[in-house]
């Protein structure tokens, strides 16, 4: 009886050493998709902030080395606050956070932004992972430019991983909104899905 109470529990450990291991080795990457079936974002011409980022981020990501794992957090679009959206995001446990919007400028077409928070728990790691985006998405010449703002957008702040925002194209202007809605968007997925892969 003793030995197999011992067996059961040796089991058990060696199970939880696989999973710990498991957990070291997988690189999550939690992407929030801002704005919510209430709150669109911008709208302009009829076009939503939401519903553009919608179809792009449902594509964004190509194939993945099998140690990195993205998770779409918040796939339907619920409304939720955000202190819940927050704590969604770490009950997830993430390693890198990135939360994709698109600006809205009188700056015209073609642009995209980093933006950082110098209060997020991951500060000098989120400003790493931040110029590695940079170099791969400013591989399509479209966005050759992207701008870096520190600033203090509170999700960056209340998320318990490096974290940073991506604001790609601008509302405002009409050729972004074509642009990320046609051969665009399968530019922006390369590349984006290249950074990814860089992660490990
Ligand atoms: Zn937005």
């Amino acid at each position: 009886m003793k030995k197999y109470l011992l067996f059961v529990l040796l089991s058990i450990v060696s199970i939880n050493v696989q999973a710990n291991c498991e957990d070291l080795n997988t690189f999550t990457v939690v992407i929030d998709r801002g704005h919510d079936n209430v709150d669109k974002g911008a709208i302009v011409d009829d076009e939503s902030e939401f519903d553009i980022l919608s179809s792009l981020v449902a594509e964004i990501t190509g194939e993945l080395t099998s140690n990195i794992k993205v998770i779409y957090h918040n796939p339907t679009g619920s409304r939720m606050t955000l202190e819940e959206r927050a704590a969604q995001i770490n009950a997830l446990k993430p390693d890198l956070v990135i939360s994709i919007h698109m600006g809205f400028s009188d700056n015209g077409p073609r642009q995209a932004a980093i933006v950082l928070n110098d209060k997020n728990m991951g500060f000098e790691k989120s400003k790493e992972h931040a110029s590695s985006l940079i170099t791969h998405l400013s591989k399509d010449a479209y966005f050759s430019t992207i701008r870096t703002e520190v600033t203090g957008v509170a999700l960056l702040e209340k998320v318990n991983a490096p974290a940073f925002m991506l604001e790609i194209g601008n509302m405002n202007a009409s050729r972004d909104r074509y642009y990320l809605q046609s051969n665009g968007s399968k530019r922006v997925s390369l590349n984006f899905t290249a950074f990814l892969n860089d992660l490990n």
